[in-house]
């Protein structure tokens, strides 16, 4: 199972910002999370909410790169907040933004030299390099069944790819079930799924029951599984439950804070 946070050589962390689905919850936040691995620190979705519990785990000037899976407000829209910050701080230098089609045009601060934005596409794959020099990691991105633009995202530590399925990350971003995490290849330790509800409500949208996200995942061959993205409105140990079941062991619940290593 997981080592603690850092301890490991080859992989890295991920600190839930937040996982919210649709919207934050009472005192919660939208779609975000913090990846620290071989020297770079990556911000993955920035949901309302999300830029604020950002600040309580780590430096903003420490971002390499901000990743946005999608347009929905839900996984970007502190994006906007960012900027503001870094407007604050004449000497920062631009932050990459890796974003699919579409998406820049969401953000108010799209065009501005804060950012330099990268338009990404399925199957593309990025390197985002620590400023000092190092290997860094490997960004793979994989197409979903959403409805704008939606790309679900794999992270290698660069040099590492296929060196064992301890040390790869996979995150869904949202899909309904004609994804599969297959796609982002074989040898996912940890695979962060969205589980927006619960079965009675399949085929409401284009987002995951837990009992969906849950037998995925085992078909996929998933390590550990960790849900997040469920409606504030859905009960938590129902969703739980069902995926438990699909998954056939126990799944990861997101939350606030917590700390997965992979
Ligand atoms: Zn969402």
């Amino acid at each position: 199972m997981g080592s603690a946070p850092g301890s490991e050589k080859d992989g890295g962390t991920l600190t839930v910002l937040g996982c919210d689905g649709g919207y934050p919850g009472p005192g919660g936040a939208a779609s975000g999370y913090l990846i620290e691995a071989s020297g770079v620190v990556v911000w993955l979705d920035s949901g309302p909410g999300t830029f604020a519990n950002l600040q309580l785990v780590a430096d903003p000037a420490r971002v390499d790169a901000l990743i946005l899976s999608h347009e929905h407000p839900d996984h970007r829209s502190d994006a906007d907040s960012f900027a503001v910050w870094l407007h604050e701080q004449p000497a920062a230098a631009p932050v990459a933004v890796y974003a699919p089609p579409g998406c820049r045009r969401r953000v108010y601060f799209g065009d501005d030299a804060v950012f330099s934005w990268h338009e990404v596409e399925s199957s593309q794959q990025v390197v985002i390099s620590p400023r000092g020099g190092g290997a860094g990691v490997v960004c793979s991105f994989s197409a979903t069944d959403h409805g704008p633009p939606t790309l679900a995202v794999r992270v290698d530590v660069a040099g590492a790819q296929g060196a064992g399925r301890a040390h790869s990350l996979g995150y869904s971003a949202d899909t309904g079930p004609g994804w599969s995490p297959e796609e982002l290849g074989p040898g996912i330790g940890l695979f962060l799924c969205e589980a927006t509800y619960t079965r009675d409500h399949e085929g409401e949208a284009r987002h995951l029951s837990g009992r969906q996200a849950g037998a995925m995942a085992a078909a996929a061959g998933i390590g550990r599984l960790v849900l997040t993205h469920r409606r504030p409105s859905i009960a938590e140990d129902a969703l739980a439950a069902e995926a438990d079941e699909a998954f056939g062991r126990p799944v990861h619940q997101a939350a606030r804070g917590r700390v997965f290593a992979w």
